[in-house]
């Protein structure tokens, strides 16, 4: 083999694999077996050593593949049975009528919760310490994935009371909606592929094989069945769920007991009228025998108990035609095609858009204008097309072809070899000028309240500003001949522009626009470096030395301070009196001076701020995760993974009252 046909045979195979990794991940949907996954992640790994090509972002070292080991199966003691489902008030009513023939009387309540769209997960408890926690699987047995369980920060490592034997608590693992649509946006600045719902990002994201990539995911869990292993005492089902909260789990607090099948008919229909004022997905309503005794009596079948049974909300879904395909140029220049509709109504609003994440997505669902597709909400600000559903002998439109060019700017655009998308890397390209700068603007960056999109898009044709730094330079003159501007809303810009000159250092970092560099990272490096000239001269080796940075954060993060032209943007920032500097608290002693916290858990009575706050005001500072520069973890109710660590690496873990001491024998 010769280098170059080893270069090209690495291509070929890393686009087999990350298409595979795609499809097993994020569609649920392999495309080729385990087996054949293997043979072809080893025949890269040799050809990558042989040659010396292997990079960090090759699927044969990049960790959020496939798993490369299947974890280890457990048995259920008690089944993981699935529900019945149910679509209408008149299925209901049938099950309704089926129970109470069965038990030969009304005498129960029924126990009515929110569904919700995630993934089931069963987790041990002995003597209050979490042991377990597994998949259904095929419901008899599932995957053993307790490293990964231990990261979620809603399952407490350590239950409230201690003294319970062994319990076990079943529920649901699911991400929120806005934590779900960052982490994609995020992905999709990043070239990575994106996840299709919340549920498959929570599935895909708790069969990982590092529990540290999990531990940055945004899982949540809500409890909703508690189970004793010595006998079951005779607990109501909304009993359950109020033990479930004493003992310290999440339990979702839309949850009613409802007397009579009528009670139950007016809830789902207020809970269905309701669905998208939560911050999760709900498809629907899980009602079960309040209870335990008559639930005894009625059993199971083998699928399913005839005490439950799931109401579900119809889809929402809807059939529209794409008129055509459109290009969206990204902040950080990554191109996505969008799909312009027909306008249809869907969950209550207007769709006219829809996204097709990539070129690789489009080709596979093998979308084309003219085509009748299903349109779908999930979890996204904008609908995503499910399917194309253009009867056969219709004739079809051509199939779309990625230009070479940038729609908005013209200049050639590229894709890494690892990266689904393509990407204009001409920082002038306008839409990228404009993001750039609303980002700037944003509430977690400057705040920069009444500058909009809209304004931006003014100010930039106007070729009044074509940078962020130029907004510092604005007068209210160059504003008032603006559209719908006049001289007060100039005022108040100008006003609100200046004020941001008083945002702290990891906001500055944080709007600078970096890639890779989120809130979290920004105020990590903000407190590690303290000033913008340690940050600008840090090596990637530095960089990494802080705990949450890693090699492609460092890497984006030098890249971006060795071009000139942000050094100088940079330079007119601190001109116009910009916070380039950590702020230095006041401090009212120096106890803790050196001493860095990290907290975690709730505490009793503190708030997180409140207690950071306290710390910072001592001399002290706080970071987001432990490492071996930790001096404290400060540890409240509930504490997950971050105590574990510490524990592990000896850091001194005390409680909010310990903390309070510390402040008091000064
Ligand atoms: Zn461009």
């Amino acid at each position: 083999m010769t280098q170059q046909e080893a270069e090209a045979r690495i291509n070929e195979l890393r686009d087999i694999l990350n298409q595979a990794n795609e499809a097993y991940y994020q569609k649920a949907d392999p495309i080729m077996s385990d087996r054949e996954f293997d043979e072809k992640l080893r025949e890269l790994l040799e050809i990558e050593m042989e040659f010396d090509l292997q990079t960090p972002d090759s699927p044969s070292v990049r960790i959020g593949g496939r798993p490369t080991k299947t974890f280890p199966n457990v048995q259920h003691p008690v089944p993981m049975l699935s529900l019945d489902n149910t679509y209408s008030p008149e299925e209901l009513d049938d099950f309704d009528r089926r129970v109470k023939k069965l038990l030969g009387h009304s005498d129960f309540d029924y126990m009515v919760e929110l569904k919700y769209d995630g993934m089931a997960l069963r987790l041990r408890y002995e003597d209050g310490k979490l042991r377990l926690g597994a998949t259904r699987g095929d419901g008899t047995t599932g995957d053993d994935i307790t490293p990964n369980i231990r990261t979620i920060e809603d399952i407490p490592l350590k239950l409230a009371d201690q003294s319970s034997g062994i319990i076990e608590v079943r529920g649901e693992a699911f991400m929120n909606i806005d934590d779900f649509a960052r982490m994609n946006q995020q992905r999709a600045d990043e070239g990575l592929p994106v996840f299709a719902n919340p549920r498959n990002a929570t599935a895909g994201t708790l069969k990982l094989q590092d529990p540290k990539i999990v531990a940055q995911r945004p899982i949540r869990y809500f409890a909703y069945d508690l189970l004793f292993e010595d006998e079951e005492p005779d607990m109501t089902q909304e009993q359950k769920l109020n033990k479930l909260e004493d003992l310290g789990l999440q339990v979702c607090e839309h949850r009613k007991a409802c007397r009579t099948l009528e009670e139950v008919h007016r809830l789902i229909e207020k809970w269905d009228a309701e669905r998208h004022s939560h911050p999760f997905e709900t498809d629907g309503v899980v009602i079960k025998i309040n209870q335990e005794r008559y639930r005894n009596e009625l059993g199971q079948t083998a699928k399913a108990p005839r005490w439950a049974i799931a109401y579900k909300f119809e889809a929402e879904q809807a059939v529209t035609t794409i008129d055509k395909i459109t290009l969206q140029v990204g902040r950080l220049g990554t191109i996505t095609p969008v799909a312009e509709l027909d306008p249809v109504e869907l969950a209550g609003t207007t769709v006219k858009r829809a996204t097709l994440h990539n070129e690789d997505e489009i080709r596979r669902k093998d979308i084309r204008p003219g085509d009748q597709v299903l349109v779908e909400k999930a979890g996204e600000i904008i609908p995503q097309v499910v399917k194309v559903v253009t009867p056969e002998e219709t004739p079809r439109g051509k199939e779309f072809t990625m230009p070479e060019t940038c729609p908005e700017c013209g200049s050639e655009l590229i894709k890494l070899p690892e990266e689904v998308a393509w990407r204009c890397v001409n920082i002038e390209c306008p839409p990228q000028v404009r993001s750039r700068i609303e980002h700037f603007a944003s509430r977690d960056a400057m705040d920069i309240d009444g500058l909009g999109e809209q304004i931006v898009d003014q100010l930039v044709s106007e070729n009044l500003i074509t940078t962020y730094t130029d907004l510092y330079e604005l007068s209210i003159k160059d504003l008032t001949p603006l559209e719908r501007m006049g001289e007060k809303s100039a005022g108040n810009l100008i006003n609100a522009i200046s004020e941001s000159k008083n945002k702290p250092f990891d906001r500055v970092l944080f709007a600078l626009g970096i890639r890779f560099v989120g809130t979290t990272v920004a105020r990590d490096l903000a407190g590690g470096f303290g000033n913008i000239e340690a940050l600008v001269n840090a090596s990637e080796e530095e960089l990494t030395a802080i705990d949450s940075i890693g090699p492609k954060i460092a890497q984006s993060v030098r890249l971006y301070f060795d071009d000139p032209k942000n050094l100088e943007l940079i330079e007119r920032l601190k001109h116009h009196g910009l916070q380039l500097e950590a702020e230095k608290k006041e401090t009212t002693s120096s106890i803790f001076e050196d001493k860095t916290f990290v907290l975690t858990g709730a505490l009793p009575s503190l708030t997180r701020k409140q207690a950071t706050e306290m710390i910072e005001e001592h001399g002290g500072k706080t970071t987001s995760s432990v490492s071996k520069n930790t001096d404290y973890l400060l540890a409240g109710d509930s504490a997950g993974s971050k105590l574990e660590k510490a524990q592990k690496l000896g850091v001194e873990v005390i409680s909010e009252e310990r903390l309070l001491e510390m402040l008091n024998s000064q």
